[in-house]
C-alpha cells in the first residue's frame, strides 16, 4: 500500500475494533466500487461487517444523485433509521456519495435529519478514518466533509465483494457537462489513472484468481487524454488483453462522441474483451440530442451502430434513454421510437428526465405533466421489450460460454451466469460452478434473461 495513504489510515488508529458496520449503496457501477473501497478502509481501522442496522454500530450509505428516486430512497431510509439512533446513543450513521457532495443536499439532510452524524462528498474517502473518529467522539453536530478538491484514491485499499470478478476504475470524474446530468458537480472533472497503475492492478487482480475485469468510467473512451504518452483507451484495452490468467474484460461507459474506430478495432481483435457496448443515446431526435449537449447526431450514432455490428461478430449493444426532456414533442419521441428500431439494442434502460440542481436543463420549461411522461417511457419499453426478446430468441438452441456467479435468489439450485454478450442465463448446477466458465445450451428465451442447461466446465 502506498506509504501515504497507510499514514493517513493510521490517524484513526483501531477506531473500529470490535465495533460492526452495515453499508448501503446505491447508485452505479462506480459506486459499488466506492462501497468496495470505504469497507476496505473501515477493515483496516478494525471494523466487521455487521448483517442487520440493529447489529451495527456504524450504518453507512453511498448515495446516488443521478435522479429524483434515489434521493428520495436516502430519505426514506435515514427516516427508518430514527428510532434506531434513539435506542442507541453510540450508533454512528454517515451518508455519503454523490447527493451528498452537493451543497444543499448536504444542508437538507443535516436540517431534516439532526441525528446523522456525519455527511462526506465523494472526495473524502482517504479522510474517512479521521472524519468516522471525530464523528464517534463529537457531541457538538453533524460533521460535513463536501472538500470539492481532488484527492488521489491511488493505495487506498478495496474490499472487493466477489473473488472472481472485479471492478477496475480508469477514469474518474467528467467533463462533458451533458445538460441534463448532475454527475460533472458531484464526481469532478476527469482524471485517468496512469497506464502503468491500471496495468499493474490488473496483474495483480488476475494472479490473486479473478477472471473478469470491468473497466470503469464515465466515458471510458476519453481515458488518456490528460496523460503523458498519448495513451487511448483502445491502447489500454489492448495492453490489459496481454494480461495473464484473464478470461474477460469488459468497460463501461462509452459516449458516442469519442467511440473511436480504433476502440471497435481493438475489441475485435482482443479475445479476452468482451463482444458487448454500452453506448447510451439519450435520445433519437436531433434537436433533443442538441439541447442535451450530447455532441452527436442520431445519423452519427447509427453508423456508429452499424460500424460496430458490421466488425465485432456477436456483439451485443445496449443504451440508455431519457424521456420526457423539457420541450420533448411527438416528433422527438418518434424519432426515439425509429432509432430503437433501426439501431436493434440488446436492450435499453428508459429513464424519465428528472431535473437536477445547477445543470443547464434545470433552467428549462418542462412542458409534459409526468403522467405523459409515463405514457412515452411505457411506449418506448414496449418497443424494446419486443425487440429485446426478438433479438433473444436468435440464441434457442444454440451453447455459449458463461461465467457462473452464485446461485439464484429464489432456488439454491439454479445457479446465473452471463454470457461474454452480458445476457444472464439460469441452469440448474451446483455452487461448485461459481467462479468458473461453463458452456450451456438455451433451452429458452425470456425477455430480461435466458434458461439453458449445463454442457460442460470450461476452466
Ligand atoms: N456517464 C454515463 C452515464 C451516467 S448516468 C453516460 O454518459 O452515459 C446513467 C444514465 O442516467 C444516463 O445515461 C442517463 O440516461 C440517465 N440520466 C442521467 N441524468 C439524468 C436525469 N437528470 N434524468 C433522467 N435520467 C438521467
Ligand atoms: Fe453525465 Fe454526460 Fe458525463 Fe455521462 S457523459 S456522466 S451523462 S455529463
Amino acid at each position: 500500500m502506498n506509504p501515504e495513504i497507510t499514514e493517513m489510515l493510521k490517524v484513526a488508529g483501531r477506531f473500529g475494533e470490535g465495533k460492526r458496520f452495515l453499508m448501503i449503496t446505491l447508485g452505479c457501477q462506480m459506486n459499488e466500487h466506492d462501497s468496495e473501497v470505504i469497507a476496505a478502509i473501515l477493515k483496516y481501522i478494525g471494523y466487521s461487517t455487521a448483517l442487520t442496522p440493529e447489529d451495527a454500530d456504524l450504518i453507512i450509505i453511498n448515495t446516488c444523485a443521478v435522479r429524483k428516486k434515489p434521493e428520495d430512497k436516502v430519505a426514506s431510509l435515514l427516516g427508518k433509521y430514527a428510532s434506531l439512533k434513539n435506542r442507541k446513543k453510540d450508533l454512528i450513521i454517515a451518508v455519503g456519495g454523490c447527493m451528498t457532495q452537493q451543497e444543499d443536499a448536504a444542508n437538507y439532510i443535516k436540517e431534516r435529519f439532526h441525528y446523522v452524524d456525519l455527511v462526506f462528498g465523494t472526495h473524502a474517502l482517504p479522510r474517512l478514518p479521521k472524519l468516522l473518529e471525530e464523528a464517534g467522539g463529537q457531541k457538538k453536530g453533524i460533521i460535513v466533509d463536501i472538500e470539492e478538491t481532488y484527492s488521489s484514491r491511488e493505495g487506498l485499499p478495496v474490499a472487493h465483494s466477489n473473488h472472481f470478478k472485479a471492478w477496475l476504475p480508469v477514469i474518474y470524474g467528467c467533463n462533458n457537462f451533458c445538460s441534463y446530468c448532475v454527475v460533472p458537480y458531484v464526481r469532478g472533472r476527469e482524471h485517468s489513472r496512469s497506464f502503468e497503475e491500471v496495468v499493474s492492478e490488473a496483474r495483480s487482480l488476475a494472479r490473486r484468481g479473478y477472471v473478469e475485469l470491468t473497466l470503469l468510467g464515465q466515458n471510458v473512451n476519453s481515458y488518456g487524454h490528460d496523460l503523458p504518452g498519448n495513451y487511448t483507451f483502445a491502447d489500454l484495452l489492448t495492453e490489459l488483453n496481454q494480461v495473464d490468467g484473464l478470461e474477460r474484460i469488459r468497460f463501461m461507459t462509452s459516449h458516442p462522441k469519442d467511440l473511436s474506430m480504433k476502440l471497435i478495432e481493438a475489441v475485435r481483435q482482443g479475445d479476452k474483451i468482451c463482444e458487448h457496448f454500452h453506448l447510451p443515446v439519450q435520445s433519437g431526435s436531433n434537436r433533443i440530442l442538441d439541447k442535451m449537449n450530447r455532441h452527436y447526431s442520431r445519423e452519427h450514432y447509427l453508423e456508429l451502430v452499424e460500424a460496430i455490428k458490421g466488425a465485432v461478430s456477436g456483439v451485443s449493444i445496449t443504451s440508455d434513454i431519457i424521456v420526457g426532456f423539457p420541450g420533448e414533442d411527438e416528433e422527438d419521441l418518434s424519432e426515439t421510437a425509429d432509432l430503437l428500431e433501426r439501431a436493434r439494442f440488446d436492450s435499453a434502460f428508459s429513464f424519465i428526465y428528472s431535473p437536477r440542481n445547477k445543470t443547464a436543463a434545470a433552467e428549462l420549461k418542462d412542458n409534459l405533466t409526468y403522467q405523459q411522461k409515463e405514457i412515452r417511457l411505457q411506449h418506448l419499453n414496449e418497443i424494446q421489450h419486443r425487440i429485446s426478446k426478438e433479438i433473444n430468441n436468435q440464441m434457442a438452441n444454440r451453447s455459449f460460454e458463461l461465467l457462473v456467479e452464485g446461485p439464484s435468489k429464489s432456488n439454491p439450485d439454479v445457479q446465473t451466469g452471463r454470457t461474454r454478450t452480458n445476457k444472464l442465463v439460469h441452469f440448474t448446477g451446483s455452487d461448485r460452478l461459481v467462479g468458473k466458465l461453463v458452456q450451456v445450451k438455451i433451452t429458452d428465451v425470456r425477455t430480461w434473461n435466458l434458461i439453458g442447461k449445463l454442457e460442460g466446465e470450461l476452466n
